[in-house]
């Protein structure tokens, strides 16, 4: 099996999401390659050779989308590189990619993977539906190459079957009238502390912490004094409390920090279907029957306006 990854980048290095995907397609055997699309091709393809890849496609963007230039390079590579699978993380760039391949290829897509499979020449892509209710699994069917895009946090970066990989530049790709929007300006979002998605801790808010004015005092402030980020449920996203970059859930971001602390969440399963993987859970609500005590290691029924900045002052204390 030939598996290729639509590869993303910052700061020069392939992102955690590109090595989750390289990292499970080297577990999957046979051969895996790389599409890159950026200026800094040489920087990114050491760290996916790292992780095991063996040949990096490099597309020059030219100031236009990444995810426009990708699907028509690999569109136009396809033919003759035959690949048989193709990974997408689902991101912005991912999900633009693999948007319009798709379109492109008249091909389905799976997206929202929370796993994938591999048996001989059939693929499985695992997916959550329901709201995290169920669990399903889609096989792939009829011509390849097959198109998915993964969810972030699905599986666990790790170096190994290190490789200088070879890199081929790609030639100029035709992105047809997509092509002629390009890029004038970025912005990167300000933020202290680390990443929601890479935290070792994270502190959530639900609607229970009752106003927009708590979220700093409350849950910020014991996200910064345990060195960790700060998240939010959608409820208070939707609200207009704090932006959908901390959202937390199904339609926000899988985090699987070593401690989560949710205060206030009710734990719906579209929450919770985004933090049920961390390894330790600490819930505040004061509704004893909420259903996050269901996930969670650690239950404190009580009032998070009381409980909470007694915790703060607790810590502040131990220095
Ligand atoms: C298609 C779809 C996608 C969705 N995606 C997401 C998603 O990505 N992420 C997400 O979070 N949600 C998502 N939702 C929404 C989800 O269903 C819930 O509505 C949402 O998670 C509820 O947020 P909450 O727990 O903050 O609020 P609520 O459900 O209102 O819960 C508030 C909790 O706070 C407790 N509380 C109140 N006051 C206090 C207090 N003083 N002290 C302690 N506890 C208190 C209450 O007992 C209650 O349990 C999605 C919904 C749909 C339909």
């Amino acid at each position: 099996m030939k598996i290729w990854i639509f590869a993303e980048s910052e700061n020069g290095a392939p992102t955690t999401a590109t090595l989750e995907m390289v990292t499970k397609a080297r577990e999957l055997g046979g051969t895996l390659e790389a599409v890159y699309v950026g200026t800094d091709v040489a920087s990114v393809a050491t760290g996916l050779g790292e992780h095991g890849v063996t040949k990096v496609f490099g597309v020059d963007p030219d100031g236009v989308l990444a995810g426009v230039v990708g699907a028509a390079a690999i569109a136009g590579l396809i033919g003759a590189e035959a690949p048989d699978l193709i990974l997408f993380a689902q991101t912005y760039d991912g999900r633009d990619a693999i948007g319009r391949l798709s379109a492109r290829l008249d091909r389905t897509v799976l997206t929202n993977g929370m796993s994938l499979t591999v048996e001989g020449d059939s693929v499985r892509v695992g997916t959550a539906i329901f709201g995290g209710a169920q669990l399903v699994d889609t096989l792939f069917e009829g011509e390849k190459p097959y198109l998915a895009a993964i969810r972030p946090k699905s599986f666990v970066a790790a170096p190994g079957g290190a490789a200088t990989p070879e890199i081929v530049a790609v030639g100029a790709v035709d992105a047809g009238r997509a092509g002629e929007a390009k890029i004038l300006e970025r912005h990167v979002e300000e933020r202290e502390g680390p990443k929601l998605e890479e935290a070792v801790v994270v502190v959530s808010g639900g609607r229970g912490i009752g106003e927009a004015a708590n979220y700093e005092p409350l849950v910020e402030q014991l996200a910064n004094l345990l060195s960790g980020a700060s998240g939010a449920s959608r409820a208070i996203v939707d609200a207009g409390w704090v932006p959908y970059s901390k959202q937390v859930g199904q339609t926000g971001k899988t985090v699987k920090p070593k401690l989560y602390i949710a205060l206030g969440i009710s734990g719906a399963t579209q929450h919770m279907v985004g933090m049920k993987g961390s390894d330790n859970i600490i819930a505040v609500n004061k509704d004893g029957e909420a259903p996050i005590f269901s996930v969670a290691d650690l239950g404190i029924v009580g009032d998070l306006t009381k409980v909470v900045p007694a915790l703060i002052e607790a810590i502040k204390a131990r220095g």
